[in-house]
């Protein structure tokens, strides 16, 4: 089975700006993957382009493994099969939920309501179903969006930070449910966000740009616990930079030495410590045989702790300066500002990464 959809090499500019570059992606039926980067990094355009809502300048396009764009040709939007749910949710305000549904679905009169019926079942809107959008909380309005793009039962949905416009509780809801129903239908999906928990909490393949290329792609899993760069280690979550100099394989810091068994002697570079990956303890008055430091607040966020721990950097080439740490422990750790803890590090969840 061809993958249900593929950018080959696509690459977009918008007057001098290079907004794509050599952009590769494929997706299988029944698979979600999440472009995920900063702003402005391409993530909208790369979408746009696979819709046919902008016009591909360089690359290929296939949806079941049938060409779909090339640079001098492009099935028009409405006839790739794919399904959009954008951030605004783009509902008719003059039609009812199910005509707003039944809108791009073919057949007479009667399947179109029955088709459009079962997707908003999927949804759990079908009371709704007479209802205008205007009368809609943004989480039910999310849904009716979502059921309007499956109902014409597309191979491929393309969703555009769908859950932006919603408030934190209901977007953690909305997404799980979403999830469910996108697996159901079976479709590949595209997603667009910039939040990594989302990315890990949607997604089966995560695809990180940065300004317009691919930097790492992979599984979830993977990304967090092998990231290639610090800028992929930062986008999965706040992180700790810390200096060191490599010698012999090893990278030395002031908390401690991490494994560099690729970069030479003499390197400078930057250990990437999640603050989830810092261990405290509370250290005795007279200890000195540990890695030492000083509590400048604690603060307690619910399931964890954040820790503001501050050493004292003794690793060049910014030697001495004092270094503020964000340690995240689980339950409640709340030592006093001042205090001296010992610190340990998980070593599974830091990375070496040379600084230039
Ligand atoms: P965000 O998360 O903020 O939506 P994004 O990663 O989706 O960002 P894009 O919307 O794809 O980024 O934009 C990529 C770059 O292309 C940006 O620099 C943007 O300003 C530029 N751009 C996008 N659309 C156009 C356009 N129609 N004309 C000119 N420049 C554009």
């Amino acid at each position: 089975m061809p993958p249900a959809l593929e950018l080959k090499d696509v690459s977009h500019t918008f007057g001098d700006l290079q907004a794509i570059t050599g952009l590769n992606l494929s997706i299988e039926a029944g698979q979600v993957t999440c472009l995920l980067g900063p702003s402005g990094c391409g993530k909208t355009t790369a979408l746009r382009i696979a819709a046919g809502l902008e016009t591909l300048q360089s690359g290929e396009i296939y949806i079941a493994g049938n060409l779909a764009a090339s640079a001098d040709w492009g099935l028009p939007a409405e006839r790739r099969g794919i399904g959009l749910v954008f951030q605004d949710y783009a509902l008719f305000p003059h039609l009812s939920v199910v005509d707003n549904v039944m809108f791009g679905v073919t057949g007479n009169q009667d399947q179109r309501r029955a088709c459009a019926m079962a997707a908003l079942e999927q949804v759990q809107m079908a009371a709704h179903c007479e209802d205008f959008p205007h009368t809609l909380s943004g989480g039910q309005q999310q849904r009716v969006a979502l059921a309007r793009a499956l109902a014409p039962k597309p191979a491929v949905v393309l969703l555009d930070e769908p859950y932006s416009g919603l408030d934190a509780r209901l977007r953690d809801q909305v997404r799980d449910e979403v999830l469910h129903v996108l697996k159901d239908s079976g479709a590949a999906t595209l997603m667009v966000t910039h939040d990594s928990e989302e990315a890990m909490f949607m997604a089966d393949q995560i695809c990180v740009l940065k300004d317009g290329k691919m930097v790492q792609s992979g599984p979830p899993e993977s990304l967090y616990r092998q990231p290639i760069s610090a800028f992929v280690a930062g986008f999965f979550g706040e992180v700790n930079m810390i200096p060191a100099v490599v010698n012999n394989g090893v990278a030395a810091t002031v908390i401690g030495d991490f494994p560099a068994p690729d970069l030479g002697d003499n390197t400078a570079a930057t250990v990437v410590v999640r603050p989830e990956a810092l261990l405290l303890e509370k250290a005795p008055a007279a200890c000195t045989d540990a890695h030492l430091g000083m509590i400048i607040q604690a603060r307690l966020l619910g399931r964890s702790s954040l820790v503001h721990v501050s050493v004292t950097n003794t690793v060049p080439p910014s030697v001495p300066a004092e270094l503020h740490l964000h340690a995240r422990v689980g339950g409640v750790f709340l030592p006093a500002a001042g205090e001296r803890v010992r610190i340990a590090v998980d070593q599974a969840q830091s990375f070496v990464f040379p600084l230039n």
